[in-house]
């Protein structure tokens, strides 16, 4: 086996501020009566700035801005807002490295992935709308439909520029104006991006950012005069946000949770299912909703597939972040830590067999080696509830119709993944698999393009292509 030298990224490319305000009608203010609170490298626990939690007060101050500037913005000629919108997405192209690096210095995620993966869909993201902006009589709503009004965001911390991307680019494409909430664990990349949007020349009050924790999101959901809200985090906190702008006439997209089967079928391509089944559970640290947390293999090729997949993990490489070689970086939170610690010790206590490779944790930060459950039980909890980390249960099946019972049975339905040579099998289990996205001999696979979304309690909406207008438009 060949060592690797330290390959780092430089953090320098990117200048953080000691402390942020709030972005509100194109400025930087401060906090009316919010406490500052740090952010930090969770690779390392190092402070890396410190951000206001926005109270109710300054929620309003962004909302009323955001009001003040839709007449401006909704009254542009769409093909005037894809300028803005085409400008924005040139400048995160230029400014791409400083952003991943920010990006992995406040989330913990590999820079291999950052640069490789969230900036260029960030970048696609608004691109894409931006072409949308001019051609909305055509996207099959109407000849003119109308923009919505202020819509309000909260956003999670697994990939927060992404989920920024995805919040804003369609709303800023129909008409909307926006008052977008960050994470308080990442809420860093948000505040670049109020920076962009000033470069850009945005009219002050399109976007709108306010940092802050559950209250702030709290107190943006139920502002009276948000008229649309988009959330995208914990199923209960989405239950609490449905509940809470139930019978308010607000329209809301929810995109919740998962806890998607990844299914291989004994004619597989074994070597790219492995991969795919790495790419599925192990990339951005499991920290995704439609990761592919239940393996679900064939009764004949168990043996064979999990020897290849432990050789597999044998060689993947944990640590610092931004180091180009680094293929697992860290979990984004002591508490998130402490989840994933949890559920796992439950999945052996349940009676679940535990395998993780040899490999060293740095003593600094949140760190959770790549972990594997066989002998799961359908009934087990690391079956059922989404870990939101490097964690693999694996299940078996005999017959086509028992994976797809197996795969169906969970109270979520976000993605599910199919490896088979065989195309008439992978139609057949599409139609039959609850869930918003198929994947067939991939994973974890992302466009703007494609719509994304769920059913049962992964949540409802579509975000993405151009079934994601229609939560931005008055239809
Ligand atoms: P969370 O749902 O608490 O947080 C998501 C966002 O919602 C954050 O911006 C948070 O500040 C905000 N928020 C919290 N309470 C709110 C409220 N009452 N009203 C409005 N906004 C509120 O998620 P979490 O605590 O960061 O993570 C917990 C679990 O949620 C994870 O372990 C994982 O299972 C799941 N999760 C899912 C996704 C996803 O992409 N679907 C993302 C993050 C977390
Ligand atoms: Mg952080």
């Amino acid at each position: 086996m060949f060592e690797y030298a330290p390959a780092p990224e430089s953090r320098d490319v990117v200048d953080i501020r000691p402390s942020y305000g709030l972005f509100i009608d194109g400025e930087w203010v401060d906090s009316q009566g919010g406490e500052l609170h740090k952010t930090v490298n969770p690779a390392s626990e190092e402070v890396l700035a410190e951000v206001a939690w926005a109270t109710e007060a300054d929620v309003d101050r962004a909302v009323s801005a955001a009001r003040k500037a839709f007449g401006v913005w909704s009254a542009l000629p769409g093909s005037e807002r894809a300028k803005y919108l085409f400008r924005i997405a040139r400048i995160i192209q230029e400014r791409s490295r400083e952003l991943a690096v920010l990006e992995s210095l406040d989330n913990g995620k590999p820079i291999r992935e950052s640069r490789d993966v969230d900036l260029p869909l960030v970048a696609a993201h608004f691109f894409y709308y931006a072409g949308w902006a001019d051609k909305l009589g055509y996207a099959g709503y109407g000849p003119s439909p109308r923009p919505l009004g202020v819509a309000g965001q909260v956003i999670p911390w697994n990939f927060p520029l992404l989920m920024l991307a995805w919040k804003i680019a369609p709303a800023l494409a129909c008409g909307n104006t926006v008052v977008l909430k960050p994470a308080e664990t990442t809420p860093l990349t948000a505040l670049l991006f109020a920076e962009i949007c000033a470069q850009a020349d945005l009219p002050p009050g399109v976007v709108n950012i306010v940092t802050g924790a559950g209250q702030t999101g709290a107190a943006l959901v139920d502002h009276p005069d948000v008229d649309k809200v988009a959330f995208t985090g914990s199923t209960e906190v989405g239950r609490r946000i449905a509940r809470s702008v139930a019978g308010s006439g607000k329209k809301v997209t929810l995109e919740l949770g998962g806890k998607a089967a990844n299914i291989v079928f004994e004619d597989a391509a074994l070597d790219q299912a492995v991969e795919g089944i790495v790419n599925g559970i192990f990339f951005n640290q499991g920290h995704v909703c439609c990761a592919g947390s239940r393996l679900l293999v064939q009764e004949s090729i168990e043996t064979e597939l999990l020897d290849a997949l432990k050789r597999r993990l044998g060689t993947l490489r944990l640590g610092d972040p931004l180091d180009k070689n680094t293929d697992i970086g860290a979990i984004n939170s002591a508490a998130q830590l402490a989840k994933i610690r949890e559920l796992s010790d439950l999945g052996e206590a349940e009676g679940a067999e535990r395998w993780s490779p040899a490999c060293s944790l740095p003593d600094k930060g949140f760190w959770f080696p790549p972990t594997i459950f066989t002998g799961v039980a359908q009934s087990h909890r690391i079956a059922r509830e989404e870990v939101f980390g490097p964690v693999l249960s694996v299940l078996t099946f005999r017959t086509p119709a028992e994976a797809v019972e197996k795969a169906n049975n969970t109270p979520f339905g976000l993605s599910a993944g199919v490896w088979t040579e065989k195309g008439s099998r992978i139609l057949w289990m599409a139609s039959r698999l609850r869930a918003g996205v198929v994947w067939a001999n991939t994973f974890n696979r992302f466009d703007p393009t494609s719509p994304f979304g769920g059913y049962k309690e992964s949540g409802y909406g579509r975000e993405g292509g151009r079934h994601g207008l229609e939560a931005y438009l008055d239809v």
